[in-house]
């Protein structure tokens, strides 16, 4: 599907991939371990700045498939103890779905903002040749490094 035709509508009905998904009732549980390297943050933290976007489409594959409540759970193997639970509600929806459409809109608008990591960037093919990875910093607004911009 094109991006140019994608909308929230067209969320598959059930998450895919590593992740479990299961129903009981109106109920979903959706949890999706990681294997980030936490370092220093707070498990948190790393799904508010990481994963919120992720969050949110998975909460409203299972709202729109018919969930009256979806829990999605985040899981890092590096500490598993310290699980990050967040639970949505029929109330949520509309807010989740503005989301994804701010998220869409930048994205057809050519928004992207990298956040590159030593993790994200490894085995990347455009690493050293055509982009600087971790040297562009990760979590700020990009822009472009001098080395990068066009000679002139
Ligand atoms: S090296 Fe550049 S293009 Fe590759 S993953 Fe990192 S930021 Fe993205």
């Amino acid at each position: 599907m094109s991006l140019a035709s994608w909308t929230h509508s067209a969320i598959p009905r059930s998450p895919a991939g590593s992740r479990r998904s299961s129903a009981g009732g109106g109920r979903a549980l959706v949890l999706d371990y990681k294997t980030n390297q936490l370092g220093e943050r707070e498990p948190a933290d790393v799904v508010a700045e990481e994963y919120r976007l992720q969050r949110a489409v998975y909460a409203l594959a299972c709202l729109k498939a018919g969930r009256d409540e979806v829990e999605v759970v985040y899981q890092f193997l590096e500490r598993p103890e310290d699980v990050v639970s967040t639970t949505f509600g029929r109330s949520d929806l509309a807010a989740l779905e503005d989301e994804l459409s701010v998220a869409i809109d930048r994205i057809r608008e050519g928004d992207f903002r990298p956040a590159p990591s030593e993790f994200a960037c490894a085995g990347c093919p455009a690493l050293d040749l055509v982009c600087a990875g971790p040297r562009l910093g990760g979590g700020r607004p990009w822009a472009p490094t001098p080395e990068l911009t066009a000679a002139g």
